[in-house]
């Protein structure tokens, strides 16, 4: 099985504690084949929500090329991105990524609840009852509609990234089963376009998106897919790589994505 790790985060995203060339040792020694660097491209600072348009690239590339010279004989490495919160300023993400080396892949991704609770991160979800949440993840589904429409990135990261947090922050679970229609119209929004989707491992957790939402992609003829662990750290590297392609082949898809300068390959599963 040709092993993947498409969403990997080092010293260049503001949570991260660890080089790309340490990440890249942790990926030889779970035996992945090729792994994709995605560090946090946000349009926002961290902490203070300030309009941001820059990022260190140097860095990122220098750091791409230590982990190549030092691992890449054992793996392919990739630069790609995590672009964040694009739907807040569609004229900044333009910019950050005008203004990246030519990527690999890029995952567009929501962290934030939508216009409607101020774009809150949803990191700080309070404790609330049910209803609360099930009108954040209607004005989460907002943006991500948005970002589909805008639609420049290879992948849709996460999808359904609440219930992680409303599971973490409150300990309830909770799942988009009510929501299906608006992931449905994402879906028929991306899937003509050749806008994919990720299987994020969740450190282990039920993943995001879940089964019912893989099931409801594939039949709708979704077949770009990328999985991603999410790992600040080595311990999280390649974090239920196989478990997961082996899902994505009970849910009915045939290939692995991944990604060279924007361009998918199939790797069959
Ligand atoms: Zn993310
Ligand atoms: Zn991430």
């Amino acid at each position: 099985m040709y092993l993947a790790d498409y969403h990997l985060h080092s010293t260049c995203s503001p949570d991260g504690h660890y080089t790309m060339t340490r990440m890249a040792e942790a990926a030889v020694e779970r035996g992945l084949n090729e792994i994709c660097f995605t560090d946090h491209l946000d349009t926002v600072e961290w902490g203070t929500y300030a309009p941001r348009t820059t990022f260190n690239w140097a860095e990122a590339v220098r750091q791409a090329e230590e982990a190549r010279e030092k691992w890449g004989d054992r793996l392919t490495i990739r630069l790609g991105a995590e672009l964040g919160e694009a739907a807040l300023a569609f004229d900044r993400a333009e910019k950050l990524l005008s203004d990246a080396p030519a990527l690999d892949f890029v995952i567009g991704s929501v962290h934030m609840m939508g216009p409607r609770h101020g774009h809150e991160d949803l990191y700080y979800i309070p404790k609330a009852d049910e209803p609360f949440y099930h009108d954040v993840i209607d004005d989460y589904l907002d943006d991500v509609m948005a970002l589909s429409r805008w639609g420049k990135f290879q992948v849709l990261g996460h999808l359904t990234l609440p219930v992680r947090y409303i599971w973490d922050n409150a300990g309830l679970k909770m799942d988009f089963s009510a929501h299906m229609d608006a992931v449905e119209a994402i879906f028929r929004e991306i899937i003509p376009r050749g806008i994919g989707i990720e299987c994020n491992t969740n450190r282990g957790a039920i993943p995001l998106p879940d089964e019912s939402i893989l099931r409801l992609y594939r039949r709708l003829g979704g077949e770009i897919i990328t999985v991603g662990s999410d790992a600040h750290s080595p311990a999280y590297v390649g974090c239920r790589a196989a478990q997961t392609q082996e899902l994505l082949r009970q849910c009915g898809f045939r290939y692995l994505t991944t990604f060279t300068k924007g361009k998918p390959e199939f790797r069959p599963l």
